[in-house]
């Protein structure tokens, strides 16, 4: 069985103070299901990792990073590796998030990099893939999410696939308010199950957790979680309200 997985994505949001008071609320708002009944994982901005590690560290909250590098240590202005990651208290790493696709610019191939390169370094990359809105109306959507899924994964064996958590975020969805729909949301959800088997095994597939992502609140939670291959969620904009993000945890267990 795969225990449902609900991870907030803070972006570039908030402040040391303000970081620190979201991770503790939400410790304490999911203390007892935490860990049990689902894991919850909170991503801040790099500067905050580790203040908002140590301010969760007696509870079963998990904490990851925006991005990753994908070399380890040199000349690389600007990034962080996987080491120093872990160091600040990591456990994920999100790999392709739409922003960093579409805004920054990265390219699938950087992408597939960074998720060899944190599991390498002893992190969980969260994968996150999606078609923007004129490819799904150009009926492109699967050749997009088949691209990035194949580009993220490639070189990986089965057993460092294991290492991965896939989040299929459609770009449309993502801060728009405008959620695809649970049965939309289950039809890629299990697309991508289905290339998984094909591109590893059948019990890999049934394994991994494939998460959505795009306009989660409080009141689409449950139907979204109530989909068969929907195994978690993705959240932006709604983790950055404890009480919100902690009814999402409530409606996935
Ligand atoms: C995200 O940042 O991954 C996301 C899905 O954002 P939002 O929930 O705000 O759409």
């Amino acid at each position: 069985m795969r225990k449902p997985f609900i991870s907030g994505n803070w972006k570039m949001v908030g402040d040391s103070q303000s970081s620190v008071a979201l991770a503790k609320a939400v410790a304490e708002g999911s203390a007892g299901i935490a860990g049990e009944r689902v894991d919850v994982a909170v991503i801040p901005p790099f500067v905050y990792l580790q203040a908002v590690a140590k301010a969760v560290s007696s509870s079963a909250i998990a904490v990851g990073a925006q991005d990753v590098y994908f070399e380890a240590k040199g000349a690389f202005t600007g990034e962080i590796s996987p080491a120093m990651l872990k160091d600040v208290g990591c456990t994920y790493a999100l790999c392709g998030h739409s922003e960093r696709r579409h805004v920054i610019g990265e390219s699938d191939e950087l992408v597939g990099k960074k998720v060899t390169a944190a599991i390498n370094g002893g992190l969980l990359p969260i994968l996150c893939v999606g078609e923007l809105l004129a490819e799904r109306d150009a009926g492109k959507m699967e050749q997009v999410v088949e691209r990035h899924l194949r580009t993220g994964l490639a070189g990986l064996d089965a057993e460092k696939m294991s290492a991965v958590t896939i989040a299929y975020e459609p770009v449309w969805a993502i801060g728009t308010g405008r959620t695809a729909t649970p049965q939309q949301a289950q039809e890629v959800h299990q697309f991508v199950r289905g290339l998984l088997a094909k591109m590893y095994s059948k019990d890999l597939a049934q394994e991994t957790r494939i998460l959505y992502g795009g306009s989660v609140k409080p009141d689409n939670a449950r139907e979204l979680m109530a989909q068969a291959d929907v195994d978690g969620l993705l959240v932006g904009g709604a983790s950055l309200k404890a009480d919100d993000f902690l009814k999402i945890i409530q409606a996935s267990v």
